[in-house]
């Protein structure tokens, strides 16, 4: 009998465990309940992966996303497990096959689907009970809680499961509740005395970066054009906004799709597998998209429209990274949203949900206007202590960049109030920078004032307004169109009696790259290339064959055997066997011409934590 991390190394070929894969799997082992609570990407599915294949039984998976089975079965077949999956997509004969290969034991993990395991009068689960079944694992849990995001009742008959086999272990896995969706997972599940198991919130290789809405198409455009080659999601709110930037892409020379609810289904179908597999490398989606997206190389998450609420800003920019390499989420945000959104969040004939709405969105405000980091906002918004600074965000990384801005700020302030306090932020901005424009009154022009700030470009000056506002010297009144009014803490810096620092505006920053380590861009392309042409022949989703991450160490230790290959993270037995030589052909290839030797003893086996 292997041990877990044998099973690990062998099928999954990965050298440690992560965060507390290992306690889960244990748990497990020992035939106990367990509750699993671990981010997008942190790695749940081997919680109950391992255990199937060292349990005698069949491991039956419940999950409520069709297209999430078929991937999950599709990665497992390619690592040499035997795995299936049943729901609406089946035909009777297929289903009929299945049952057969059930009867003989040949399948070691099932995914089924609520309605298919529990309708018709729990036929299945009748089924079930004729062979031997060791271990249930319930995915996306929170579905079972009407306080969750995402609560759907049919998953309300998994009760029944606890009820039916009292003896097999449950697992059920999320990677988002808040404490009161968590005990009501516990308590609908009926589980039995579980170890509960929480892991951080925190998803440290996603950089968040909040800007201003203004020229926003150009920004994404330029940054486009700085990720040539890499994946991701756009997200705007209208289906009519996801439909014109894809066109505006296409004509700018980027392959785009959009998607949306009013596609036709296999249309969005056919744009989503083909960003899947890799064939269009952007999707420009409204919230409808994501769900049941499993991709791994996703490398940034753009938001071109407010999210509702800070659970939905974790959500969909939590797509971008799941294979752990550095990846970014951008918003950019305008008060102009916030107002929008204020319309949207009007609950009818409910004004307690619409009172709670309402507030959630002005969480969401906060954090984007805010002068603090991003991540610790996120993680104390999920009841999470965090460091004051992770900088890898936005403000962190421009905090190393403040400088005395007393004098800016007294431009602004005196203009403020020569203004009377009775103008918006642009007027204001285009007063202190003289412009010409008819906007400006007359009598404005006049002003001493008038054109103090000229040396001074519109998009700091903003900035700078944006410190101002967080550190209330300066505040906002009024909601449809806000004007800038002096604080108490103005006073003392007309005055003269308290500094103000300000953040520089963030100069263009260098393109970042994938890993710390320094490895072969030209060869990782090669790699993606062969990778390609592999998931093509096989009809799967390339990140399936290796995920990034597989083909950046292969890029950075450049193994030259197929012992040092066995080395590398996601060689397993099977896929060693498989693949390994048509990988390593173009490593070593690489380095006959360029002449590198390989670095693979430079490899540690690090544990993750
Ligand atoms: P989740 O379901 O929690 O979103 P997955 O189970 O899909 O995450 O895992 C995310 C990625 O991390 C997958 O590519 C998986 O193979 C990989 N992974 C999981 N555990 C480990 C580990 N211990 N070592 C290396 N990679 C891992
Ligand atoms: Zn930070």
């Amino acid at each position: 009998m292997s041990t877990p991390v044998q099973v690990l190394k062998k099928k999954f070929g990965y050298e440690s465990f992560r965060f507390n894969q290992e306690e889960i799997i244990q748990t497990i082992l020992q035939k106990r309940d367990a509750f699993v609570l671990m981010p997008t990407g942190g790695g749940k599915s081997l919680c109950y992966q391992i255990p199937a294949l060292m349990f005698d039984g069949l491991t039956v998976v419940i999950s409520p996303l069709i297209a999430l089975m078929k991937d999950q079965v599709d990665a497992l077949r390619l690592n040499g497990v035997n795995a299936a999956y049943m729901n609406s997509s089946l035909d009777n004969n297929q289903i009929y096959d299945l049952y057969e290969q059930l009867k003989r034991k040949e399948i070691k993990l099932l995914y089924i689907s609520p309605e298919r395991l529990l309708g018709n009068n729990q036929l299945f689960l009748v089924f079930l009970r004729t062979l031997n079944v060791s271990l249930f694992a319930i995915d996306e849990a929170h579905c079972i809680s009407h306080w969750g995001h995402d609560f759907r009742p049919e998953y309300r008959l998994l009760s029944n499961i606890k009820k039916q086999f009292p003896e097999v272990p449950v697992i059920a896995l999320t990677a988002t509740a808040d404490n009161l969706t968590r005990d009501d997972i516990l308590d609908k599940l009926k589980l039995k005395n579980p170890s509960v198991f929480v892991s951080s919130f925190n998803r440290p290789n996603i950089h968040y970066r909040i800007e201003p809405k203004r020229k926003m198409y150009e920004s994404i455009l330029s940054y486009l054009q700085e990720h040539r080659g890499d994946s991701g999601i756009i997200y705007v709110l209208s289906r009519n906004s996801a439909e014109k930037m894809a066109e505006k892409l296409k004509a700018d020379g980027f392959l785009a799709k959009p998607y949306h609810a009013g596609l036709h289904g296999t249309k969005r179908e056919r744009h989503q597998e083909m960003f899947i597999k890799d064939q269009v490398k952007i999707i420009v989606a409204t919230i409808a998209f994501g769900m049941g997206i499993n991709k791994s190389n996703v490398r940034f998450v753009i938001h071109a429209d407010l999210p509702k609420n800070i659970e939905s800003y974790y959500q969909e920019t939590g797509r971008a990274g799941r294979d752990g390499l550095k990846s970014e989420a951008i918003l950019y945000y305008s008060g102009g949203d916030v107002m929008k959104l204020k319309r949207f969040a009007e609950v009818e004939n409910n004004p307690e949900q619409t009172r709670i709405m309402l507030h959630k969105l002005s969480q969401m405000a906060t954090l984007c206007e805010a002068n603090a980091c991003r991540r610790r906002a996120i993680l104390n918004y999920f009841s999470e202590e965090a460091p004051e600074q992770c900088n890898n965000c936005d403000v962190c990384l421009s905090s190393l960049d403040r400088f005395d801005g007393t004098v800016i700020a007294q431009k602004a302030l005196s203009a403020v109030a020569r203004l009377e306090s009775r103008y918006g932020l642009t007027y204001v901005v285009d007063f202190l920078r003289g412009s010409k424009s008819e906007k400006i009154s007359d009598a404005h022009k006049e002003l001493k004032t008038y054109g103090i700030g000229k040396d001074i470009s519109k998009e700091e000056w903003f900035r700078y307004f944006k410190d101002l506002l967080s550190f209330n010297f300066l505040k906002q009144v009024g909601s449809e169109y806000p004007i800038l009014a002096l604080t108490e803490k103005s006073r003392d810096v007309l005055l003269g009696k308290e500094k103000v620092f300000l953040v520089k505006l963030a100069t263009k920053k260098e393109k970042t790259t994938l890993s710390d380590k320094p490895y072969e861009n030209e060869l990782f392309n090669n790699l993606k290339i062969a990778r390609t042409e592999l998931a093509q022949k096989e009809n799967v989703p390339a990140y399936l064959i290796f995920s990034d991450a597989t083909l950046l160490e292969l890029a950075t230790y450049l193994p030259q055997t197929l012992e040092d290959v066995r080395k590398i993270s996601g060689f397993g037995d099977i896929k060693l066997a498989k693949y390994g030589k048509v990988f390593l052909e173009v490593v070593t290839e690489y380095c006959k011409e360029k002449k590198l030797d390989s670095k693979i003893n430079e490899k540690i086996p690090k544990r993750e934590k």
